[in-house]
């Protein structure tokens, strides 16, 4: 039994890429599988003049893959209205209350609302801080804020942002996106761990070595360079979402599956993090692919030619806590990597007395494009002799599966109609990762930090393959 939400959306930067490739997507496939009713409606907008008309129409063309048919598009469409106007301007703001109240009256939606910021954070103070002056927030039903990345560029920055708004509403009603969070496999880290007495009892100091996690794309910057530039790998990519991933995989135990029990011991081992040292980081960048045939990242499209921002980033980063004994997780993301992939290694010791001269053995958890588990494990090779020989016990899911499951932002726009802020950024994880991505930043800048060049489709700079080595191990992923 599917439970119908009801709720007004207003979204800002309703012309924008998100709002076209995911959202309005999004809000279909819930609308097809009954978990929006028809009592729900859409304010889009954003500077462009468009009428309700075109904006129906962009709406259709955005659903254009997954529409049931033309009849049932429309329909969904119907409940979409767009109004332009400059979100710095408290004339949009009497305006859009009125449209506001008169949808709620027409689509009876109790007064519940979702204001989804997608665009640029520079805006988000003044558009809550309007949305309070200008009585956007119902007095009746609930009023939810979907907040988009980057949330700030360092410490400093977010929790000046965090603070504004704050001013007018409380933590409980914002959401921080991190698509991840709404990753299927992503998800399934806190199930692996805690459903399966196996793992819930190996998964420490005594039975791990150590953990990887890889999240490369064969992409290069594309039209972002203007905004890449300023940001860079570490900030675009480790600080949200390598920092959520390294969190689920080595918090200790919830006592119970709520929001706050999650999020505090999300916070308790990212707090347990060991201060970063410089030699542990790699700050990569992509030079011209070797056959030529990509170019170089200062060649890049509005990209400063003496830019030295990182398209990779490699990294040790230490938990520093009795469940782990300074266990290293080894991070590595990166634009222009050989293979787009988005994975982790959890490597476990040799066994204890090593009877058998044993290969560590791996569980691979494939989150992005493979979905599912391998288990690498020592079998007895069969003939005469106790020799070894790798086996894997594996379960992907099938294309078809993987084709016919949500995607990230359907789950975590539904996650915001039914009030669980499980998978979104709490301000305590968000700011714990930014003070330690602000050591990291300040240590490069503070030494002069060289950028260690790769060629474009490679696995990164040979200094991301020394970090493991110099340890005495290796990426277990080498394509
Ligand atoms: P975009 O540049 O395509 O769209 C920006 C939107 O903001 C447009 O609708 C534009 O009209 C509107 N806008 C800009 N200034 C305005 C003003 N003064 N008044 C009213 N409207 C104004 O951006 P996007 O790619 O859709 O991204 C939106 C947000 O989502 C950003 O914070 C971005 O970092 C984040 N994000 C985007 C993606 C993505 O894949 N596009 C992924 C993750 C996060």
């Amino acid at each position: 039994m599917t439970q119908e939400n009801k709720a007004l959306f207003i979204i800002f930067g309703a012309t924008g890429d998100l709002a076209h490739r995911k959202l309005y997507p999004a809000l279909y496939r819930l609308y097809k599988k009954g978990f929006l009713s028809e009592q729900f409606a859409v304010i889009g907008t954003a500077r462009r003049e468009w009428s309700d008309d075109y904006y129906q129409d962009v709406v259709m063309d955005a659903i254009e893959d997954s529409v049931e048919s033309e009849e049932h598009g429309r329909s969904f469409a119907s409940h979409f209205r767009y109004q332009s106007h400059n979100v710095k301007d408290t004339e949009h703001y009497v305006t859009l209350k009125k449209l506001a109240d008169t949808l709620d009256s027409e689509y009876d939606l109790d007064g519940n609302r979702v204001f989804y910021l997608s665009m640029s954070p520079s805006f988000f103070g003044t558009i809550t801080d309007h949305l309070k002056q200008e009585k956007l927030i119902s007095d009746n039903g609930f009023n939810r804020v979907i907040i988009e990345k980057p949330f700030g560029s360092d410490y400093e920055s977010s929790k000046a942002l965090n603070d504004d708004i704050l001013e007018s509403f409380d933590e409980n009603q914002l959401y921080r996106i991190d698509h991840y969070l709404g990753k299927e496999m992503i998800q399934s880290i806190l199930t692996l761990r805690f459903a399966n007495r196996l793992f819930e009892n190996s998964w420490n100091k005594d039975a791990i070595d150590h953990m990887q996690i890889t999240l490369s794309e064969q992409l290069g910057v594309e039209e972002r360079g203007e905004y890449y530039d300023k940001s860079g790998a570490l900030k675009d990519m480790v600080q949200n979402h390598v920092m959520q991933v390294l969190s689920l995989l080595t918090m200790d135990a919830p006592k119970s599956y709520t929001t706050n029990e999650v999020r505090n011991k999300k916070v308790d081992v990212l707090k347990a993090l060991k201060t970063p040292v410089v030699t542990d980081f790699v700050r990569g960048q992509y030079s011209e692919s070797e056959d030529g045939s990509v170019t170089a990242y200062r060649l890049e499209d509005k990209v400063n030619p003496h830019s030295t921002t990182d398209t990779f980033v490699a990294g040790k980063i230490v938990i520093d806590n009795d469940t782990w004994d300074k266990m290293p997780v080894y991070i590595r993301t990166g634009k222009r990597m050989t293979k787009k992939s988005t994975r982790i290694d959890i490597v476990f010791k040799q066994s204890e007395n090593n009877i058998f001269n044993d290969t560590p053995t791996h569980l691979t958890i494939h989150v992005d494009p493979f979905e599912g588990f391998e288990l690498t494990l020592n079998d007895k090779k069969i003939g005469p002799g106790m020799d070894l020989t790798p086996m894997t016990l594996g379960s992907l899911r099938s294309e078809e599966t993987i084709e016919n499951s949500p995607e990230a932002y359907e789950k975590l726009i539904l996650d915001v109609l039914r009030g669980d802020e499980t998978h979104f950024a709490h301000w305590g994880e968000v700011s714990e990762s930014w003070k330690f991505i602000d050591q990291i930043k300040r240590l490069w800048e503070d030494t002069n930090h060289p950028i260690a060049f790769y060629p474009a489709l490679s696995m990164g700079p040979k200094e991301a393959f020394e970090l493991l080595e110099k340890d005495g191990r290796q990426w277990v992923w080498n394509p």
